[in-house]
């Protein structure tokens, strides 16, 4: 069986815990070393559980600890060519922090680990399609203003899936953020919009995905109720029903203690 445990989730931090058979690896750590560490002592989790880290692009809230956790747990840190080369770059790793470029796929221990595509205004971004010791399979895709064909792909064989709904197209449009700042989360570079990721989940669900995270919400233009009942109303439609074909919530900004087993 294989867990996966939401620690942070928003335009402040993301980190994602996943495991199997005793094994775990970090995708994503936006928050400071010891945010992610208490997140998971909360969990009854430790860093001394996980195997590697990966990171899925290089702004700041997806890689803050990155360079002291790598150092601190001698972790090696997973990327594309491009994000590794930014991180370096921008100081967020340095030349004594190890690292691996994934160019297609790679094996992280006893777990295999497929990128995938991602549309947004970083380097290199990417998602991830894993599959766990016990062979589940998860996919990470966020930060990504449109869902890519290879993500589209990856998500449908998953048994469980983060997926971006960041923002509620009305909230963003209405709401207090600068035009600049609207048109670069509207664009395809952007961010997923609940409206789309709600969109997709249908085909997703038929698919054979039952476990749903919804994630990197923005604070300022959605909520997580209204991220949810998009999503559940696309459902509905469809015919799927909410704790029998699937169960989805949203990722909380800092760990509850939720977790999901798949
Ligand atoms: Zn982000
Ligand atoms: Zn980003």
């Amino acid at each position: 069986m294989a867990k996966l445990v939401p620690l942070f989730s928003s335009s402040k931090g993301n980190s994602y815990y996943l495991s199997g058979n005793g094994n775990a690896i970090l995708v994503d750590a936006g928050r400071n070393a010891k945010q992610i560490e208490n997140a998971l002592f909360q969990n009854d989790l430790s860093m001394n559980d996980v195997g590697a880290i990966l990171v899925t692009h290089e702004h700041i809230d997806h890689c803050s600890a990155i360079k002291v956790l790598a150092k601190r747990y001698a972790l090696t840190v997973y990327g594309t060519k491009g994000t590794l080369e930014a991180l370096f770059e921008q100081d967020k790793i340095d030349s004594k922090t190890k690292t691996e470029v994934i160019e297609d796929e790679v094996a992280i221990g006893d777990f295999g680990v497929i990128r995938v595509d991602t549309s947004h205004d970083a380097r290199e971004s990417c998602g991830y399609f894993i599959t766990t010791p016990d062979m589940r399979k998860c996919s990470f895709v966020t930060d990504t203003g449109f869902l890519m064909q290879s993500a589209k792909e990856a998500l449908k064989m998953s048994n469980a899936a983060v997926i971006e709904s960041n923002h509620d197209i009305e909230m963003l449009k209405c709401g207090p953020y600068p035009y600049i700042l609207k048109k670069r989360i509207l664009s395809s570079t952007g961010h997923l919009s609940n409206v789309d990721c709600a969109v997709e989940l249908p085909k997703l669900v038929n698919a054979g995905l039952t476990r749903i995270i919804l994630a990197h919400l923005s604070e300022e233009n959605n909520k997580p109720d209204i991220a949810l009942s998009t999503s559940k109303k696309s459902l509905d439609n469809a015919g799927f029903v909410m704790n029998k074909d699937y169960t989805m919530a949203v990722a909380p900004v800092e760990t509850n203690g939720k977790y999901i087993t798949f």
